[in-house]
């Protein structure tokens, strides 16, 4: 089942994530219509407050990014093959000389700016059969589990942007929160005046 996206401006998608067990209400079917959602979207990401609930799930395919000529094959057959459901994740590392990527968030239609990040990621995480795992990530696989990651912090990627920048797309993001918005997939505003 497809779930409506939460827009900017909506206050679960600041909250900080809680920790879950495996006793969570059906989470399998959760994790199903997240996983739905997300590629109903064309997303590569999917943060559980991004459907309304504060807890730490979030999922990460980087397929389609796999087409992209400015990759190296090597690096298009590691985009093309990482599918992951992250449970519980806790970041333990990030090194590196940040570096600027053009992000965009389904919670934030139509706006994209470059973000500055660390290049390499150390995290610690449960699969969908709570299975603990350790990995260490780089480029765009680091890239997109971060903006993820702080999804299920209560950060969005606009935070990260400059004083600057934060005033210029500030009109916008008040408009993307009243549903003052062109966008294909289902979305869930909090500032929409209910129709009477
Ligand atoms: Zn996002």
């Amino acid at each position: 089942m497809i779930l409506p996206i939460v827009a900017y401006g909506d206050p679960v998608l600041r909250k900080k994530g809680e920790h879950i067990t495996k006793d969570y209400p059906n989470l399998e079917a959760l994790i199903e219509n997240m996983k739905e959602t997300m590629y109903g979207a064309f997303g590569v990401g999917l943060a559980a407050p991004q459907i309304g609930l504060p807890i730490r799930i979030f999922l990460v395919d980087t397929e389609p990014f796999s087409e992209d000529d400015e990759f190296t094959e090597e690096e298009q057959e590691q985009l093309k093959n990482f599918q992951r459901t992250f449970i519980n994740a806790e970041i333990l590392e990030e090194v590196g000389d940040e570096w600027a990527f053009n992000e965009g968030c389904l919670s934030i239609p139509d706006v994209r700016e470059d973000v500055f990040r660390q290049p390499k990621v150390t995290i610690k995480y449960q699969d969908e059969n709570f299975k603990t795992h350790t990995e260490v990530y780089d480029g765009l696989i680091a890239r997109v589990v971060q903006h993820e990651y702080d999804h299920i912090e209560g950060i969005l990627f606009t935070d990260k942007l400059s004083s600057l920048k934060k005033r210029l797309i500030k009109g916008k993001l008040v408009n993307i929160s009243k549903g003052k918005i062109k966008v294909d997939y289902r979305m869930r505003f909090p500032l929409m005046k209910k129709k009477r």
